[in-house]
């Protein structure tokens, strides 16, 4: 099997007290692939859900609805608790609960690793006890002796010191304090990681060494990637492909040589547009377009196309209805009515 991740149409809906309805609506409707031994990349602005979309994918957040399979076994499925009625007001409807999964031995299997290191290291724990503990959690390495080599291999996978076990996370700087983020994840063997906005919280002069080794890991231990960043010029790179997500949807996935050269969603076009480009060709027939308003609250999103309020192109049938997430070109997929 090829894929390694599948996600079929799904929502993650946070409620709010004391106000009625789905709350804060951030993922809508999104389905993707991700082959295994790839890198997806995901990128949108700041608060558009993809943090939220990758912990839903690991069932750190619970999901509202949907699919997720896992290696070709559901993880996840269940069914829309929330309508649409006529008049446009949602409304919430009894559906079956979802059947448990016992997450325990994905849990092995899919890791993440967080934007802020500094906070994400527990400050009480050494570096070899945060590491130590997801070797226990999953009983790992219950031989002493192995448990300390496993460690200390760890650590200099991550290109830091055997010797620094025993320090604390304030001790190291940013960018070695992500190196023990990574070495936590790496250390119950995963086959799929969440990395989510890992390079972001770093100094400029670090982040690409920290990119670097997460593409050497990956080489070396067959790993597969769901890289989430707000800037396009760092996933680019990363990438096999890349999804662009606006206020919850997916609005456009494609190959990342495509998605940069082809843009075909009015969305990623601006995004685009804002990133400069090494290609002249392409820069030449690439104006910078600069979006009018503020990104909608996603308590109470546009209904139709979400993007609908922002678009230069928008016309009455994006007010209206949502438009669907197709494939409009082998591999590259859009959701806009435009593209027919
Ligand atoms: Fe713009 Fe309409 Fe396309 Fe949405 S569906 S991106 S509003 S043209």
């Amino acid at each position: 099997n090829d894929i390694l991740v599948q996600v079929d149409h799904l929502k993650k809906y946070f409620p709010v007290k004391g106000v009625k309805g789905p709350g804060v609506q951030a993922v809508e409707d999104v389905s993707l692939f991700i082959k295994r031994g790839e890198t997806l990349g995901l990128v949108g602005e700041s608060g558009c859900g993809k943090t939220t979309l990758g912990r839903t994918i690991l069932q750190l957040h619970a999901p509202t609805s949907g699919k997720i399979v896992y290696d070709g076994k559901p993880i996840f499925e269940g069914k829309d608790p929330w309508q649409r009625e006529a008049g446009g007001q949602m409304v919430r409807v009894k559906v079956p609960r979802p059947k448990a999964v016992d997450m325990l031995p994905y849990r092995r299997k899919m890791q993440i690793i967080f934007q802020d290191p500094s906070a994400s290291l527990d400050p009480r724990m050494t570096v070899g006890e945060i590491i130590g503990e997801a070797l226990d959690i999953h009983k790992l390495c219950p031989n002493k002796k192995d448990r300390t080599d496993r460690i200390k291999e760890l650590l200099s996978m991550v290109g830091l010191n055997t010797e620094h076990a025993n320090r604390y996370p304030h001790e190291f700087s940013g960018g070695q304090q992500q190196r023990v983020g990574i070495a936590r994840a790496l250390a119950v063997r995963p086959e799929f990681i969440v990395c989510d906005e890992p390079i972001s919280a770093l100094d400029v002069s670090i982040q690409s060494q920290v990119v670097n080794m997460l593409e050497d890991m990956q080489q070396e231990l067959g790993l597969t990637y769901l890289f989430i960043a707000h800037d396009l010029s760092v996933v680019r790179h990363i990438s096999n492909r890349i999804g662009v997500m606006y206020l919850g949807s997916l609005v456009e996935l494609a190959e990342s040589y495509e998605l940069n050269k082809n843009p075909i969603h009015p969305y990623t076009k601006t995004l685009l547009s804002a990133v400069p480009v090494p290609d002249p060709e392409v820069s030449r027939s690439r104006q910078r377009i600069v979006l009018e308003g503020d990104i909608p609250s996603p308590m109470n999103p546009p209904t139709g196309c979400r993007f609908h309020t922002r678009c230069p192109y928008a016309t009455d049938k994006c007010k209206e209805a949502a438009p669907e997430f197709k494939e409009h070109a082998p591999g590259h997929w859009a959701a806009c009515h435009l593209l027919g």
